[in-house]
């Protein structure tokens, strides 16, 4: 499925653009999350949404020598791929984990290196941020990533503007698990997706617990299997977001 080209000069135009009508929400997203609300069909557009018989499955905050092999096995069991929105900083620790994600088959995704909020950051710092990660990211995987996706979905137009410079895609996602969490479990990770499931929807998992409740991870491990049969009752297949249609 041929997918839209990356942000392209009029898309963050229209996307400055509009900043004079943003405001400012706030949800309860691992730590102090805010996202910046902009109009209705440029915040689907952030929100990822794909054509209607598909499910983009994305994880983020990896690699991790720990939980991320666990999620690859259970992957590979399930016959799924899926994109990776990985730190810079993990993969800097841990390089072959994230060229064992690349070598799986999945698709790589940047989310910064640090994981800090870009409302509190300069705009020289988010671009060196997503500048380092970039880098990182590209030579343990030997793949350069498309898209990004900005620690706490905060974005800001520091974001914007360097995610244009870097030819990266802004994906922020369409119903999340809340797998951060230390009450989160299987099935509350799996009603949490079933909120907001929608045929084309961008759904958020974690393949880390490095900014999460230590452990959370067994929960996103432990509801894959109902979330792809979910898929399977919808006649919806699921991919990574280089399958996505958008
Ligand atoms: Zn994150």
């Amino acid at each position: 499925m041929k997918t839209k080209p990356l942000t392209s000069k009029r898309t963050l135009a229209t996307l400055s653009g509009a900043y004079g009508a943003l405001a400012l929400g706030f949800r309860s997203y691992p730590a102090l999350a805010s996202v910046i609300w902009i109009k209705d069909e440029l915040f689907e557009y952030l929100q990822g949404w794909g054509r209607p018989n598909h499910v983009a499955l994305t994880f983020d905050d990896g690699p991790d020598p720990i939980s991320t092999p666990l999620i690859l096995d259970e992957l590979r069991r399930l016959e799924i791929k899926a994109t990776f929105f990985m730190l810079g900083s993990m993969a800097e620790a841990y390089p072959y984990v994230a060229q064992q994600v690349a070598e799986d088959g999945h698709e790589i995704a940047l989310h910064g290196h640090w994981h800090k909020n870009h409302l509190f950051r300069s705009t020289r710092t988010i671009r060196y941020d997503m500048e380092r990660s970039l880098e990182t990211v590209t030579n343990a995987t030997g793949v350069r990533p498309l898209y990004f996706r900005p620690p706490y979905g905060v974005l800001t137009e520091g974001t914007l503007r360097t995610a244009r410079d870097l030819s990266l895609r802004p994906v922020l996602w369409g119903a999340w698990g809340r797998d951060w969490r230390a009450k989160a479990t299987p099935i509350q990770v799996l009603n949490d997706l079933k909120k907001r499931f929608k045929p084309g929807v961008t759904v958020l998992l974690h393949d880390s617990d490095c900014t999460s409740y230590p452990g959370s991870f067994r929960s996103t491990l432990g509801a894959l299997e109902a979330f792809t049969n979910l898929c399977e009752q919808h006649s919806l297949s699921v991919g990574p977001l280089r399958e996505h249609g958008f």
